[in-house]
């Protein structure tokens, strides 16, 4: 069969994104939303995953919720599961819930390592077993992880953080191991520096912005509407036989010392 331009169309597809009540994770609804999908808003919150949803009806996009925090394995196990009893498939899940956590290494304490780890890396594990055991069970589906370019290139005072994302690169290289074999896509997108709430710091830090700006050879910081397209992708039929990737959506940071 020849390459048909609308396998990169969503079409009622319902997509789940995590930790989408603001940030990157609210834009990539928005541009999931615009390429047909059902989109399915979380947050810990009820009433902003409501608002979220109500605000983005009114933009023209089909919009759900599912309230979970992605650290509480049996709260998110029961909130997935009675959704897809009652509302319909996952099909796509964006795994994007993240925080960040910045100290020196030797200082660092332990309690923010782990709760940055039960965010970061836990609730990528617990949201994606409980989503891909249906996936599993029809055969098909597409899990994108939401990794960093600190995946690959480490800074001073976010070790655990790049820690995390590391880890996350390669639990996609190994839900494709394992789930490949059922019908399910999973690839990380892997953003560079965005300006959202998670880096305000560094944002209003100019020295660290001119320093930044040098650095990535786009010569600027990265506008979150630009990781729509790589999640479009990688949530659509066009890129079915691409798995385990990871794709880097930073103006050419982790290209270029
Ligand atoms: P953000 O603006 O701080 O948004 C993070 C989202 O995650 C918020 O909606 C937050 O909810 C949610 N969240 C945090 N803990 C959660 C939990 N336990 N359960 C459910 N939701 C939770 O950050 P962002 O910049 O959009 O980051 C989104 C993802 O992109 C993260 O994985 C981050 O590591 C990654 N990333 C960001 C950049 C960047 O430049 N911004 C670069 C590379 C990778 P609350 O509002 O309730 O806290």
């Amino acid at each position: 069969m020849s390459f048909n331009i609308n396998s990169f169309q969503l079409n009622g597809r319902r997509a789940l994104i995590t930790g989408s009540g603001k940030g990157i994770g609210l834009e990539l609804a928005r541009g999931l939303g615009a390429a047909g999908a059902i989109v399915v808003i979380n947050d810990r919150n009820r009433e902003k995953a409501q608002a979220v949803a109500a605000q983005l009806r009114e933009e023209g996009i089909s919009a759900e919720t599912a309230v979970f925090d992605v650290t509480d394995r049996a709260q998110l196990f029961a909130a997935i599961n009675t959704f897809e009893a009652s509302s319909g498939p996952i099909e796509i899940l964006v795994n994007n819930a993240g925080i960040q956590r910045r100290a020196p290494l030797e200082d660092y304490e332990a309690n923010d390592w782990h709760e940055l780890m039960r965010v970061n890396l836990d609730g990528v594990f617990h949201v994606s077993q409980a989503v891909a055991r249906h996936m599993i069970a029809r055969g098909r589906g597409k899990i994108i992880n939401i990794c960093s370019v600190q995946s690959e290139l480490a800074r001073p005072s976010i070790a655990p953080y790049a820690a995390s994302k590391g880890a996350v690169k390669m639990l996609t290289k190994g839900m494709c191991a394992e789930w490949a074999c059922h019908g399910i896509q999973a690839n990380g997108l892997a953003p560079g520096y965005f300006a959202t709430e998670m880096n305000r710091a560094l944002v209003d830090d100019q020295a660290f912005s001119q320093w930044l700006c040098k650095r990535t050879p786009a010569g600027r910081w990265g506008k979150v509407e630009e990781l729509c397209g790589a999640a479009v992708f990688l949530a659509s039929p066009a890129s079915d036989f691409i798995n385990g990737q990871t794709i880097f959506v930073d103006g050419g940071l982790t290209s270029v010392v």
